[in-house]
């Protein structure tokens, strides 16, 4: 089994000024290797952070699903790698909700992602409307199927590029958090779908992801809830000692 995963979604904060944090989050993640940190920084920071980071790889929150062209003011999966990032955040449901996208676009961009080398790290969630109607399951697993990247070309590779991240999205940023039950029933569901997409033995092994408001004081009890396999943070990973006290409960 991987290493539990624990991934800082920065969104839109951080100057260099932030830095000394990507730093200290390093250092400490040097003394924690059973747990594998990741953070994701603004654009602007992918290559300071890949110059300071020693343990700790840097990674993107998104990026556009064509190598190169005249696309004022995106930035192309090639781009990131050259600049040190390792990894790409996909269909972030900001992202999905700000800019429109949609699952045949967070597809483009995922198979982009991983030809360029990138590993990807794909999100899905259910609106507060979607869950009160009693439809979370089946909404997350459409959209989930229709965004993940196919593989063919090199379909053994897939446990080590693929993430998942379940992240509700009346969870994010809002300090509630998914009952245990729920996170375990989602996770279980994407599980099999991953299982029906990828086959039994890859499919078992892709580490989902819970984000959604998690704490150091919520972090425990929700990576020992079974089939989660590490973190999305977004607002505690901006402080290493709050980063960091979510990796050290994991
Ligand atoms: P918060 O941890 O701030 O709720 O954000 C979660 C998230 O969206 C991470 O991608």
């Amino acid at each position: 089994p991987q290493r539990p995963y624990i991934v800082g979604n920065w969104k839109m904060h951080g100057t260099r000024a932030m830095l000394s944090e990507a730093r200290a989050i390093d250092r400490a993640a040097q003394r924690h290797m059973k747990v594998e940190v990741a953070i994701a920084p603004p654009y602007t920071l992918i290559h300071p952070v890949h110059r300071e980071a020693e343990q700790i790889a840097v990674g993107a929150q998104d990026c556009h699903h064509e190598e190169g062209g005249a696309h004022t003011g995106d930035i192309s999966a090639a781009m990131i790698a050259d600049a040190g990032g390792k990894f790409v955040i996909l269909g972030h449901s900001e992202r999905r909700q700000n800019h429109s996208e949609t699952n045949a676009q967070v597809k483009a961009k995922a198979d982009a992602a991983l030809a360029a080398g990138l590993r990807v790290i794909l999100c899905c969630g259910e609106s507060e409307e979607t869950r009160d109607a009693g439809r979370a399951v089946s909404f997350v697993k459409k959209q989930l199927k229709a965004s993940l990247p196919d593989f063919s070309d090199a379909p053994e590779s897939v446990v080590e590029r693929l993430t998942v991240a379940y992240e509700p999205v009346w969870a994010i940023g809002t300090g509630k958090t998914a009952n245990i039950e729920d996170i375990a029933e989602m996770h279980a569901e994407i599980r099999k779908l991953l299982v029906s997409v990828y086959g039994e033995e890859n499919g078992a092994e892709i580490r989902i992801l819970y984000g959604g408001s998690v704490k150091p004081e919520n972090a425990s009890e929700i990576l020992s809830t079974p089939e989660v396999g590490g973190a999305l943070v977004g607002g505690a990973s901006l402080t290493a000692d709050s980063f960091m006290g979510i990796a050290l409960a994991a």
